[in-house]
């Protein structure tokens, strides 16, 4: 038997040397490690500012902050997401508004969108989730940054699983106002935990910088660094404690030398699922509408029918019968109970959600994904689906 974790974190460059440089240089907190890892993060995405924080969630908060919301705004969400993307809303005492998903794709589409703004239209923030690494329709004439701008509505993406994930030729994190990107162990590039909020708006970057260090208005790099006496600082809000250590920065510095490399060996497992996985009866894999390596392809989540004859619970069980661990994304906001309970959602309100959430689960995803692997996977796939398939002929 082959033991398959779900997730895997490859550190396989400089990570360990980048560290102890951090370690010897006795400064551990942020400073120019981090600085340098801001830089390069942007470079990559091509965008004009980048900064580190601890988490994306931190990212997201200190973006709806920035935008000023507060308490009685309302928030367009996604349902299919972390509770991350939601949570936000409620920091600063503001509501989401939960919306359905495309079936295929999962990612809340211009269409979805347009009538929530009918049915809302006191909505004046979006956050957006490019799914799995599938980029949201954000560009052209009707895509979601065009609706928004017509209806004064800011956005915000959740870019936690888009790194990288490419719109023609732009990356995510250069096209809209922010964007957030986790750095979370399991997501496409890590730093233990760590987060990026990108923007090419001054006024925003600049909030931002001050709000995640304790509304200091000059970080602790500039106070030991400039010409003015390093005691010398002043607070201009209740800033919050979301600056990302040196130390981390460090392994996000390795991982960006391996970014794409990661990447490649997430497409080849990819590939090879879509190959695989094609013409089995009952089951729906993701679709992407974009060029295949344009896709960061964070998640490989397939739907289990109802032609499959077998509960989605019961595969998860029997796949971990086999060593295969797997995964589920995600139990839909509406179905958790604080969200459900305070806002008094229904699950018939989100049919596509819904539908994705009875059969949906997540199969091994990572760069290190060997072809003997990916074969034993797709076999015990078969193999279960198959045993449920004869189950139900013999009845
Ligand atoms: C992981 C994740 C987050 C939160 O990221 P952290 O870095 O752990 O805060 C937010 N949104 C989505 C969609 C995620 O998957």
């Amino acid at each position: 038997m082959l033991n398959i974790p779900f997730s895997k974190v490859t550190c396989s460059g400089s990570e360990l040397k980048y560290i102890k440089k951090v370690l010897k240089s006795g400064w551990l907190t942020t400073a120019g490690v981090t600085q340098e890892f801001e830089k390069q993060f942007a470079q990559k995405l091509g965008v004009k500012y980048a900064c580190a924080v601890n988490s994306c969630t931190a990212a997201l908060h200190l973006g709806l902050e920035a935008l000023k919301v507060k308490s009685g705004d309302k928030v367009f969400v996604p349902a299919m997401t972390f509770t991350a993307s939601a949570e936000v809303i409620r920091y600063l005492h503001a509501d989401p508004v939960i919306l359905d998903v495309d079936y295929d794709t999962r990612i809340l589409t211009p269409e979805i969108l347009k009538q929530a703004i009918v049915n809302h239209p006191d909505v004046k923030v979006l956050i957006i989730v490019h799914f799995g690494g599938h980029p949201a329709d954000m560009l052209g004439e009707d895509g979601i940054l065009e609706i928004c701008k017509k209806h004064g509505i800011r956005i915000i993406e959740d870019a936690a699983h888009a790194f990288p994930t490419r719109m023609g030729d732009q990356m995510i994190g250069n096209i809209g106002d922010i964007t957030c990107f986790s750095f979370y162990a399991n997501k496409t590039i890590t730093t233990g935990e760590g987060g990026m909020l990108t923007t090419n708006d001054e006024d925003i970057y600049r909030r931002v910088k001050v709000m995640r260090l304790h509304g200091i208005n000059r970080d602790i790099w500039d106070r030991f660094t400039s010409d003015k006496p390093s005691w010398e600082y002043d607070v201009i809000a209740p800033g919050y404690k979301y600056n990302m250590p040196d130390i981390n920065a460090a392994i996000g510095l390795a991982q960006l030398e391996d970014y794409d490399k990661f990447h490649l060996g997430r497409l080849r497992a990819v590939e090879f699922y879509r190959k695989e996985l094609r013409d089995i009866e009952g089951v729906d894999l993701p679709e992407c509408l974009v060029p295949f390596e344009d896709h960061a392809w964070h998640l490989f989540p397939i739907v289990l029918t109802q032609e499959s004859n077998i509960d989605r619970n019961v595969f998860i069980e029997k796949m971990a019968l086999m060593g295969i661990g797997t995964s589920v994304h995600y139990k839909p906001l509406y179905r958790m109970t604080y969200y459900r309970e305070r806002y008094d959602l229904k699950p018939s309100d989100f049919p596509n959600s819904e539908n994705l959430w009875q059969g949906t689960v997540s199969l091994p995803l990572f760069p290190s994904l060997k072809i003997d692997e990916l074969r034993f996977i797709c076999s015990s796939i078969k193999a279960i689906l198959k045993e449920a398939r004869i189950k139900v002929s013999t009845l």
